[in-house]
């Protein structure tokens, strides 16, 4: 069915759908590494792009593309590349357009990998970068030099909650010949649009809303412009991260009810953040759809909702952040986020205990802050199960 002009939940179920010989309701799963040619000329014609059709699952196959064309609709893209994992598609973009003497400007508080990759692997090949609070649009104008070719934006961040002015920093980028690019992982395309605002590229890291059930790691770049997603596949055909024809039948079962999980996640998210904003042993909230969140407007102009991830801080600190992680039954205690499951971390204790406590504070995270993603649970079991938790601190 053409669902060009269909509203996001037709999208969401019916993009990228596919007709095939047996009239197959789903896309079925196509396992196959390689395709035979009819005969040697259909195979010359695939090769110069002569004829469309498949040759090789790393450079194309129909469960793949099929997830591809359903995402690239959902963001209001040109074409879009699905890769093994959400770091496969940060890298692809780094990889296909930085290189030797160019430079990169990010959002400091960025999703940890994606910054370190670029600190640690990206600087060995001559590449540049800058990490700054975007949120500030004057920092950005600060670093921007003749040789930067990417700016790369993350909002809301990961654990901060800070938001960046998308529309805003698109305009000053292309002022000054930059591609920008958003990690749009924390919202999915159903809280935000960023190609709708501006931007060039949008990538995902699938594993979290968009597939939303915690049992696939995956990931998606979606490109506006025809050239730019030329180069993102070229180079993702080249590095070879790309995604396997069963995660790919995953994923496109999990996204068709992406609405109705994030409607459901959030409805209770904006409940236990007011909850959690009167609690007697919690110090700070930060949820952008709080009247308390900085950018609480901003957030309302460039986000149709407010989504299901907070953070919050305890009052007692260090100790207090373990006692509710070992006491809470229902929210599991575990990195990633955004499935139908609620999920409690604890920064501080873990994924940025390799950090000192200075370089911590420096990025934000206080020794009692805590991330929260709420699952689609009734809202009162969540509330119930922080409670007990929180009375034991
Ligand atoms: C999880 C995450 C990633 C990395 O994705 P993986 O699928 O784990 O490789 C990138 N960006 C953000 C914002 C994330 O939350």
């Amino acid at each position: 069915m053409e669902t060009k002009n269909s509203g996001f939940n037709t999208k969401l179920v019916h993009a990228g759908d596919y007709e095939d010989c047996l009239g197959s309701a789903v896309m079925p799963i196509y396992q196959t590494s390689t395709f035979k040619f009819r005969n040697s000329k259909h195979g010359a014609d695939l090769f110069a792009g002569k004829e469309p059709g498949y040759i090789y699952t790393r450079i194309g196959n129909p469960t793949i593309n099929s997830l591809e064309d359903k995402l690239a609709e959902l963001e209001n893209g040109y074409r879009g590349i699905a890769v093994a994992s959400g770091m496969a598609a940060v890298t692809t973009v780094y990889m296909a357009l930085l290189g030797q003497g160019l430079h990169v400007i990010t959002t400091d508080a960025m999703y940890g990998p994606s910054r370190g990759v670029l600190e640690r692997d990206f600087s060995r090949f001559g590449v540049e970068a800058d990490f700054v609070d975007t949120s500030d649009i004057e920092q950005i104008k600060k670093v921007i030099k003749p040789n930067t070719k990417l700016l790369y934006i993350e909002t809301p961040t990961n654990p901060t909650i800070a938001i960046t002015d998308i529309k805003a920093v698109c305009e000053l980028a292309h002022k000054n010949n930059i591609l920008v690019c958003v990690d749009n992982t924390f919202c999915s395309p159903y809280l935000q649009k960023p190609l709708d605002l501006g931007a060039d590229i949008v990538l995902h890291s699938i594993t979290k809303f968009i597939n939303g059930h915690a049992d696939i790691v995956g990931g998606a770049i979606i490109a506006k412009d025809p050239e730019v997603y030329k180069r993102l596949r070229q180079t993702m055909v080249y590095m070879g991260g790309n995604m396997d024809p069963h995660q790919a039948y995953m994923v496109s079962r999990g996204v068709k009810t992406l609405s109705l999980r994030m409607e459901k996640s959030e409805q209770s998210a904006r409940v236990i953040a007011e909850w959690l904003e009167n609690h007697s042993k919690v110090e700070w909230v930060k949820y952008p759809g709080l009247k308390s969140h900085p950018q609480h407007e901003l957030a309302k102009k460039q986000m149709s909702g407010f989504g299901a991830m907070i953070s919050f801080g305890l009052k007692g600190g260090f100790k207090a952040g373990e006692i509710l992680m070992d006491n809470v039954k229902l929210c599991l205690l575990a990195v990633s986020l955004g499935g139908v499951e609620t999920l409690i971390q604890h920064p501080a204790s873990m994924t940025h205990a390799g950090l000192s406590k200075e370089a911590r504070e420096e990025a934000g995270i206080s020794d009692g802050l805590v991330r929260f993603s709420v699952g689609i649970e009734d809202c009162d079991d969540i509330i119930t199960d922080l409670e007990n938790a929180l009375k034991l601190i």
